[in-house]
């Protein structure tokens, strides 16, 4: 076609086969705008080119155009890369039964603040808490949208226009613009700095709290670096004897906040939140959707008094959490309950997957794949928590002309699959690939050999 009289109207192409099925499909309204604007795109682009494609070709076009209005933007992916809590990649990869309970509170009603016993309003703080209360034989819980939420509204209900006390070593920038300072700016608390980025001394927190009323002392764990060389650091039995003679709370922001101790997996060890306890402190705060390996939420553990003060905080109605997290955070506190938060807990089954399983598992996709190699490769935990350490793997290692290319290939399968470029080889770890994800994985990586 030459001439743009030739182009059909919308109207025309409305009266086509195609055009019914879109409009089934996408709606009337839709579909009209797909057709105008891609009607408009071929008249603008005429003046420059002369040229009007072939109607297959519009009709393909306002194909593509329904199909981009209509896709949502966030989709599944495999995490080939061996960051087991990733955080640009959505953190941790729900259990089974976590799925399950999100996916029941989802579909119908739920008791959410309903008490089923007087038939009388209830209250949604109830569910998760109690879990808590059983697992970490703690006073009282609370659970909010995420621990950016859960640290906000401790330092806002607690301490307000009054002192918080915080060693300079913990005021650290977590990723995501958490910034512990900023944090506390933001909740009107005034930072209380002592000691140096190096050391702090106990005699820094007497001091501290002898020149002026505190409300709080604040523990920030410093999740993804560590200070290594002359440093020191009161153990937080010390800190939580020394406040308390103040009648000062502690607040520990452990970040991660592990049930277990990742010590007994190779690593380094992750503070756990049942070691704030012990040690005497007031309130844990830490992250559903990090090593707990659940939904995102932030958990607040400790105090009856403190927590029934961050209750009635408007602030807590704001941040609260929802019904589908309260679903799933329900699912994966059992597990711990149940004691088999090992075997049912993905972030926790990728943690403590032995090399031996995951070799196997890349000389079947090797064998499969007809083309790969298995190399030594190095996974990590991520979730800003224990840097720098790592865990032995398997790696899939593909020799390709680009590596880089590769990858953008395998991004761009219709399930995108993210890996890493290793020593100029594209390299697939299999230990933060759901067993189940197998075969799509291979179906990618096939596919992206063809096209790139
Ligand atoms: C990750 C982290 C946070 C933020 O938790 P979110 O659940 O991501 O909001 C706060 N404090 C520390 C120490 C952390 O590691």
């Amino acid at each position: 076609m030459v001439d743009l009289r030739a182009l059909p109207s919308v109207d025309r192409i409305l009266q086509t086969g195609l055009a019914s099925e879109w409009v089934a499909f996408y709606g009337h309204p839709l579909t009209v705008d797909a057709i105008r604007i891609t009607l408009a795109e071929v008249r603008s682009k005429y003046k420059e080119d002369r040229k009007v494609p072939e109607v297959n070709e519009i009709l393909e076009r306002v194909s593509e155009q329904l199909t981009r209005w209509t896709a949502a933007s966030l989709t599944p992916v495999i995490n080939a890369t061996g960051v087991i809590i990733h955080t640009n990649l959505g953190r941790a990869p729900l259990s089974k039964s976590s799925i399950e309970a999100l996916h029941a509170a989802a579909q119908g009603y739920t008791n959410l603040e309903f008490d089923l016993d007087t038939g009388k309003r209830g209250s949604r703080l109830v569910h998760a808490e109690a879990l808590l209360k059983r697992l970490l034989d703690v006073e009282a819980a609370l659970v909010v949208n995420n621990n950016a939420a859960a640290v906000l509204l401790v330092l806002t209900a607690l301490a307000k226009r009054r002192a918080v006390v915080i060693a300079r070593s913990q005021l650290v920038e977590i990723g995501g613009g958490f910034r512990v300072p900023d944090v506390m700016k933001q909740s009107g608390a005034r930072l209380v700095e002592i000691g140096t980025t190096n050391r702090i001394h106990l005699t820094d927190y007497e001091k501290a709290l002898q020149e002026e009323p505190v409300a709080l002392v604040m523990r920030a764990h410093r999740s993804n670096f560590r200070i290594v060389g002359f440093t020191s650091e009161p153990e937080l039995s010390e800190i939580t004897e020394v406040s308390h003679q103040f009648g000062v709370p502690v607040v520990d922001d452990l970040g991660s906040g592990s049930l277990f101790d990742t010590s007994r997996f190779g690593l380094g060890h992750e503070p756990m939140v049942q070691e704030s306890l012990s040690g005497g402190v007031d309130l844990v705060c830490f992250s559903g959707d990090k090593l707990l390996g659940g939904p995102q939420a932030g958990i607040i553990v400790g105090s009856s008094e403190l927590v029934a003060k961050l209750k009635k905080h408007p602030l807590a109605r704001a941040i609260r959490a929802d019904k589908l997290c309260l679903a799933a955070l329900s699912a994966t506190l059992i597990h711990y309950i149940k004691d088999e938060a090992l075997s049912e807990i993905p972030v926790w089954r990728m943690i403590s997957a032995p090399v031996t399983d995951l070799k196997s598992r890349v000389c079947g996709w090797i064998e499969r794949l007809g083309i790969g190699e298995p190399a030594d490769g190095l996974s990590t935990v991520g979730g800003g928590s224990l840097p720098g350490e790592t865990i032995p793997s398997c790696l899939l290692s593909l020799k390709v002309s680009s590596p880089n290319r590769f990858l953008s290939c395998l991004r761009s399968c219709e399930f995108p699959i993210i890996s890493r470029v290793e020593e100029d080889r594209v390299v697939f770890d299999p230990r933060t690939v759901l067993p189940e994800q197998d075969e799509i994985l291979l179906a990618g990586i096939h596919d992206a050999l063809q096209r790139c």
